[in-house]
């Protein structure tokens, strides 16, 4: 077995070989050919749930890592999964979503309400502001916020997307995951109640009444 010393001189070593990659593109993908797309959440702890090492410049990266609220598809998510797919050598797509997320916390409704009490037109919402053409329907603002139901149902949903997405080849590798947050465990999405009866999975667990906006179901 190699000393630390010289587990420490590889990865060192490894660094040049690494920041010479980048430069390349598909001649230079990240050590898994992978991209992950997880939820903000500072409980998700992408690493462990995960077993790799997403983005470590010393000795490579596992995955170009993409994380936002809910770990959902959304726009600038099949962005970034369209240039790691396509121009970096990408082959696998993992989604990791988890219980107890904030997204199942409140109904997007009422987040909308809140929005405008503040005087915010949430009907004249520049999306992006610097691509004007990027523009959301009369009455999308709700649906857009993508709060869940339920997160097994939308991260099945969101491996769905991705699966059938015409800027997402057909060969690539795509699964989803749900981090349990209450005991730091991985599991495949379900919809057994027994399986998930201890975790908060559904808006409903979470206090939360009525149904959001239609877009995970
Ligand atoms: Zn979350």
């Amino acid at each position: 077995m190699a000393t630390l010393k010289e587990q420490i001189e590889t990865r060192v070593a490894e660094y040049d070989k690494w920041a010479i990659r980048r430069q390349y593109a598909a001649d230079g993908p990240n050590m898994r050919r992978l991209w992950v797309l997880a939820c903000m959440d500072e409980r998700v702890p992408v690493d462990e749930a995960l077993g790799i090492r997403a983005d470590t410049p010393v000795g490579g990266g596992d995955a170009h890592l993409f994380r936002n609220a809910g770990g959902i598809v959304t726009d600038d998510a099949i962005r970034s999964a369209m240039l790691t797919i396509n121009f970096f050598g990408t082959k696998e797509i993992i989604v990791l979503q988890h219980t107890g997320c904030g997204m199942l916390s409140a109904n997007a409704a009422d987040l909308e309400k809140a929005l405008r009490g503040k005087g915010i037109d949430v009907d004249n919402i520049p999306i992006d502001s610097s691509l004007a053409e990027l523009s959301l329907a009369q009455g999308a603002f709700a649906k857009w916020i993508g709060m869940m139901d339920d997160v097994d149902q939308t991260c099945m949903k969101c491996v769905e997307l991705l699966k059938s997405h015409p800027l997402i080849p057909g060969d690539i590798t795509i699964s989803g995951w749900i981090w349990e947050t209450e005991f730091r465990r991985l599991r495949a999405p379900t919809m057994d109640t027994e399986a998930r009866a201890r975790t908060q999975y559904s808006a409903a667990s979470m206090g939360v009444s009525g149904s959001q906006p239609p877009r995970w179901i």
